[in-house]
């Protein structure tokens, strides 16, 4: 049997529907996301993530790669596949002198934050401590220190991977440079992180906080000056953030807030009256993330001002439709001022959510780095980045590939014209079960 077969080959263990555990293993932040994977093997070592790629690919598996499980379209989660589950690999190791951190790949902003502070230290990590390590730095990594010390990604020195072949490689400035590039930025496309190596900066243990926290008929009446250690600061809004409540959101990057910006943002939060309007957030990028030329990592729109994210969360299933619909319709009144989006706030936009997310001449890169590293897709449960077919790359530059593959997604989305030297067509969006 399947189970068998995969157990025999894992130190961690080898989850099916009905064993205890699977249910807690399969659960994750957002409450509208209930799938089931066939199996989930809870990896404990670099050799079990290697067993557990090899083994799906064998067995003809999707294979979904979980860390903090915060996707908030659960791309983690393969229904009917083999969900790899990082969790267990939740280790930091810290060098106080050297500055440095080794954090496995599958541990929570909490533990890299608790294992710094110890020496005073940290590194640019997400809000909320129960997010991820894995998916919010390949995705790029914003964070309280963004704009002091460079996103998460900027902060890695070295990756330790497993490829799509169940090898293991490492990436930095000095070992597959390339890779190094795609795996700032591009996300979880390449293979499964199993060690991220930070770079540590000297913060102290305190933090000092100005909250401007009001309805918005009160505007202007509240200020609080508030002192805590930094480890609280980033477990803040854990508990806003909580998990087991339904929910959706829609970004933008904002080059610029203008008025007519400023106005269409405070419009859209006034309609309709009647409630279930999304909260709308915006994050100021620049300072040290603007500093890293653009073209060092797959992170894109370094010159982005700020980060627009309207985002909605509820209880009733009943409400699924309205709240979704709220929250696209609150985000597309910024549409004409927003250029570009952060790969970690993507939904459910599928293939036209990548092209957002990273410039044509990116998308070109990512996409010769994919044909390189994991031409058969195994790695699609993510935001993704579609190998091109092999006879079809040597016809085509990558840019006129690109360009034939927007085409298709326009003209012919399900393939249906496939007896061809074909261009696939991007990955279909995952959508939520609505
Ligand atoms: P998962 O669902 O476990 O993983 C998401 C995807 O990442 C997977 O499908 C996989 O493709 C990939 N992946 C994860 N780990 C690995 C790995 N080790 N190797 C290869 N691929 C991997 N983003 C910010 O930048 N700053 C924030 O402050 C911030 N706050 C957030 C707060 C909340 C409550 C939530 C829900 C999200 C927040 N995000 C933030 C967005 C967050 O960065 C993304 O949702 C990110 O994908 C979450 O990563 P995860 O590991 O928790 O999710």
């Amino acid at each position: 049997m399947i189970r068998e077969r995969l157990a025999k080959t894992l130190d961690g263990d080898v989850l099916a529907p009905g064993d205890p555990g699977y249910d807690a293993a399969r659960a994750v932040w957002n409450a509208m996301v209930d799938r089931r994977p066939r199996l989930i093997a809870r990896c404990r070592t670099v050799a079990d993530v290697q067993a557990a790629v090899r083994a799906g690919r064998d067995l003809g598996l999707e294979i979904g790669v979980r860390c903090g499980g915060h996707s908030v379209v659960g791309l983690a989660i393969p229904d009917d596949g083999l969900m790899i589950d990082l969790t267990p690999m939740g280790a930091v190791r810290v060098d106080p002198i050297q500055k440095r951190a080794w954090v496995q790949g599958g541990a929570l902003l909490g533990a890299l934050d608790r294992a710094t502070q110890t020496h005073g230290l940290a590194t640019t990590a997400g809000n909320v401590s129960h997010t991820g390590v894995g998916g919010l730095t390949l995705g790029g990594g914003m964070g309280w220190l963004a704009r002091q010390y460079g996103l998460s990604c900027d902060n890695v020195v070295a990756f330790e991977m497993v490829t799509a072949d169940g090898d293991v490689v490492r990436a930095s400035q000095a070992e597959n440079a390339d890779l190094y590039w795609g795996l700032r930025g591009g996300g979880g496309n390449f293979g499964v992180v199993t060690e991220f190596e930070f770079r540590l900066h000297d913060v102290g243990t305190a933090a000092l906080i100005t909250e401007l926290s009001f309805p918005i008929e009160a505007a202007g009446s509240v200020l609080r000056v508030v002192e805590l250690s930094y480890v609280d600061l980033q477990r803040i809004d854990d508990t806003p953030q909580g998990h087991a409540i339904r929910r959706y959101w829609k970004g933008h990057y904002l080059r610029e807030l203008s008025d007519d910006a400023i106005e269409a943002l405070l419009h859209s939060r006034r309609e309709p009256r009647s409630g279930g309007l999304p909260n709308i957030g915006l994050q100021a990028y620049g300072g040290a993330i603007a500093e890293v030329p653009e073209q060092d990592t797959a992170f894109a729109f370094r010159d982005t001002a700020f980060e627009y994210v309207a985002a909605s969360r509820w209880t009733d299933p009943a409400e699924d439709d309205g709240r979704i619909a709220l929250a696209r319709r609150t985000a597309a009144a910024l549409d004409p001022f927003a250029r570009g989006q952060y790969v970690n706030t993507l939904s459910d936009e599928g293939a036209e959510g990548v092209r957002r997310a990273y410039p044509p001449d990116k998308l070109v890169r990512l996409t010769t780095l994919k044909d390189k590293y994991d031409p058969e897709n195994v790695f699609h449960l993510n935001n993704n980045i579609r190998p091109s077919e092999q006879g079809v790359r040597r016809a085509y530059p990558p840019d006129k590939l690109v360009r034939l593959t927007t085409l298709k997604d326009k003209y012919d989305p399900e393939n249906v014209f496939h007896l061809n030297n074909n261009i696939r067509p991007s990955e279909p969006a995952r959508r939520l079960q609505t």
